[in-house]
């Protein structure tokens, strides 16, 4: 039977809009940004935006979906289908699950839009042919921020919503972060704080990719923002290594794109802090930008599947 399924991928600042064939193929996508209105208000224009997008997907393919994949990013119940809260979009505590379902007409399935992509890329991507991976691996996205996915003896750990958050624990040498607290791992270790400090140092303003061009170039300053980024990533990773100790660590985003040479490093900082414990894997993504709609399509297939189920 040749189903269709819609996906949505809501991020901070756009929504990723597409329609699959029931062979995983996205047949087309349609992006658009995410409207900057009143938080009271934000989980009705959003629903709305998704209802038209859903409905100018399906116009143009000629295709009628059976079922659709919803994540948001944010904190997020995904069993209870709530947005708990965005920082960026506003909502708190809407059921946008109900709502997009209601909206569109269609079953919908809800999660977190990191723990979606995260998802995808074990079942999909790197561990695709990997078992010991998807059983257990922690998934890192290392770019403007840290967002991050665990997963425990083949369970995705949410924890209401709230575990999962790396790039909010805490390291030595830490600044102040944007969430209010002190010391977070994305203050040092992310791409976004790689070229903030440069640029407070140098006054120039550059991306962390001219910092690494920097550092082989002789730069001392940028050779030491970069090794305290190696040390504070890797001083969270040891402390899964002890914690939930991770068959390999999945790194995506902008710093994964380092180089071979930045992963050497991380391994080599990461080995000089384990003794007993299991040495993860350091692997890199392979889905990039499109993990988040086949996260979607994940959940979209499996909602489809229980109503199917229930109406036989
Ligand atoms: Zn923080």
């Amino acid at each position: 039977m040749n189903e269709h399924f819609l996906l949505f991928d809501v991020g901070g600042t756009d929504i990723k809009a597409g329609l699959a064939n029931s062979n995983g193929e996205v047949l087309q996508v349609l992006r658009e940004p995410t409207h900057k209105v009143a938080p009271e208000n934000a989980a009705t224009v959003l629903v709305a935006q998704l209802e038209q997008l859903g409905r100018r997907l399906q116009e143009d393919t000629g295709a009628t979906a059976s079922s659709a994949g919803l994540i948001v990013c944010g904190l997020v119940d995904s069993e209870e289908g709530i947005g708990i809260f965005s920082a960026n979009l506003g909502w708190r505590n809407a059921p946008l699950k109900s709502m997009t379902s209601q909206a569109l007409g269609l079953p919908v399935g809800f999660g977190h839009d990191v723990s979606l992509a995260a998802r995808a890329e074990l079942e999909l991507g790197s561990g695709a042919k990997d078992e010991a991976l998807r059983r257990n691996a922690v998934v890192m996205i290392i770019g403007t921020g840290i967002a991050s996915a665990l997963m425990v003896d083949g369970r995705l750990i949410s924890a209401g919503g709230y575990a999962g958050e790396l790039g909010h624990s805490q390291v030595p040498g830490g600044f102040d972060c944007a969430c209010g607290a002190t010391g977070c791992l994305e203050t040092v270790g992310s791409a976004g704080a790689i070229a903030k400090r440069y640029g407070d140092k140098t006054g120039v303003s550059v991306g962390a990719k001219e910092v690494f061009a920097a550092r082989a170039a002789g730069d001392e300053l940028a050779a030491g923002i970069i090794n305290d980024a190696v040390e504070a990533l890797t001083f969270t990773m040891a402390q899964l290594c002890s914690s939930v100790a991770p068959e390999g660590i999945v790194l995506g985003g902008g710093l994964a794109q380092a180089g071979p040479g930045f992963f050497a490093e991380l391994e080599k900082s990461l080995r000089r802090r384990l003794s007993f414990h299991r040495m993860p894997r350091l692997i890199s993504a392979h889905l990039g930008a499109d993990a988040g709609l086949q996260g979607a399509l994940i959940l979209a297939r499996e909602v489809n599947q229980a109503s199917a189920g229930q109406a036989s």
